[in-house]
């Protein structure tokens, strides 16, 4: 037989948040089984609705919506996202310095493909959102991981990151807010992030999708906003802030030293041009969302159902025994450490593949965020009170009666 093989380029790429668990879990389901799926932060599934001016807009704009658009994006909705930023402190940014995509997972990829030749290095946090080390390897770079400090509110170990440059490290990653960690940095940590950046001349690519999305006093930074001389590049868009993951709408921002990075910016106009435009009818959602009812902010004020339900998984994953976790200041996951010698745990998947089989509860293993040492699992906490609850009370049972031959 004459085998199609996959390209070489996708030797070191994977996305295990979607892998072979989910692909297990799909197999019981279809056999009948039903699974509380806990493994992707996809909020419209749990009742969370998208806004209804949004819906409106859209339905509004599908007649006018049929052509492509150009390809960095509709205007509207890159005046809008410009003057985000603006108000939240990025100085010196125009229109054309936005591009709009299909959600924030294809930017990521076009910024990294129009960055990257063969063994040029990208730091990325550890743990990480796995898109950006895939993407990373997918364009030809080498992903090497820093340390996030788990005793330190999970915030990047600045003398990791130092020891880890070299002269062929082109950018540093941050997630902010983190997921799977939950993590909101402070601008002490991020003027330090700034410092290091700019005596290495590295660019900052900053993935703030969960910006709103917010607990308690947590107070959100663009890092972009601390470093107007260096190239920054930032990223968001309406999957989780506004909940219409499915509509695929998020952008870029490139900002500071643009005249340094002037072939990068062709790079990006050019890839951006190969795909024609972003999905049309839902560029006209990102205006409306931006100057509109932010609605989120009832989901995380203090009685909010966001803020509730991450108290519940937060305090009832503490006291299930050997299991612990920090308390999520940000996003829509509890990252839980796990006493692997208690449980004799060989490798973190098999315990998800033991609390699927057992409770038909899935969640995610904590090396598929490229974390390979110690014991974790992230936990969606966007289910409904009367179904996390069960499920909390089924683990904590779980964990009870649990340990490996
Ligand atoms: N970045 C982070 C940190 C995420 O958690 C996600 C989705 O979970 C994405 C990017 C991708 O978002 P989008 O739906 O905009 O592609």
């Amino acid at each position: 037989m004459h085998r199609i093989l996959q390209s070489k380029k996708l030797e070191n790429v994977c996305y295990d948040i979607r892998g072979p668990i989910l692909a297990q879990a799909n197999r019981m389901e279809e056999a009948g089984e039903r699974i509380l799926k806990l493994n992707i932060g996809n909020p419209a599934p749990f009742g969370f609705d998208a806004p209804d001016d949004i819906l409106k807009d859209v339905i509004r704009q599908l007649p006018t919506a049929q052509g492509y658009s150009d390809a960095q994006g509709i205007y509207s909705a890159r005046v809008a996202v410009m003057q985000y930023y603006q108000q939240k402190g990025i100085e010196n940014i125009a229109i054309e310095d936005v591009y709009l995509g299909n959600g924030v997972s294809e930017m990521i990829t076009m910024s990294m493909q129009a960055l990257l030749n063969s063994g040029d290095e990208v730091l990325i946090p550890a743990p990480d959102y796995p898109l950006w080390t895939a993407a990373v390897n997918l364009s030809s770079g080498t992903a090497v991981h820093y340390r996030c400090d788990e005793k330190a509110h999970w915030f990047p170990d600045i003398d990791d990151i130092k020891s880890k440059i070299t002269p062929n490290t082109k950018a540093i990653v941050l997630i902010n807010p983190n997921n799977p960690t939950g993590a909101v940095y402070s601008p002490e940590l991020l003027n330090q992030v700034v410092k290091v950046a700019r005596q290495h001349n590295l660019v900052i690519f900053s993935d703030e999708i969960y910006d709103k999305v917010l607990y308690d006093d947590a107070q959100h930074t663009c890092i972009a906003s601390l470093a107007p001389d260096l190239v920054c590049v930032t990223f968001s868009g309406l999957s989780k802030n506004y909940r219409v993951a499915g509509f695929r709408a998020g952008w870029l921002l490139v900002s500071g030293n643009k005249k340094a990075a002037s072939s990068y910016i062709e790079g990006l106009t050019i890839l951006s041009s190969m795909r024609m435009c972003a999905n049309v009818p839902c560029q006209h959602a990102i205006q409306t969302a931006l100057g509109g009812y932010q609605s989120i902010n009832d989901l995380v004020s203090h009685d909010g159902r966001l803020v509730t339900q991450r108290d519940l998984a937060y305090e009832r994953l503490n006291a299930m025994p050997g299991v612990s976790c920090v308390k999520p200041q940000g996003a829509m996951y509890c990252f839980a450490k796990v006493d692997a010698k208690r449980f004799n745990i060989k490798h973190d998947v098999d315990l998800i593949l033991d609390l699927l089989r057992d409770r038909k509860i899935l969640l995610v293993h904590g090396s598929a965020f490229n974390l390979h040492e110690g014991t974790y699992f992230r936990l969606v906490f966007l289910p409904h009170k009367d179904i996390l609850t069960p499920a909390l009370d089924s683990m904590h049972d779980f964990f009870e009666h649990y340990k490996r031959e």
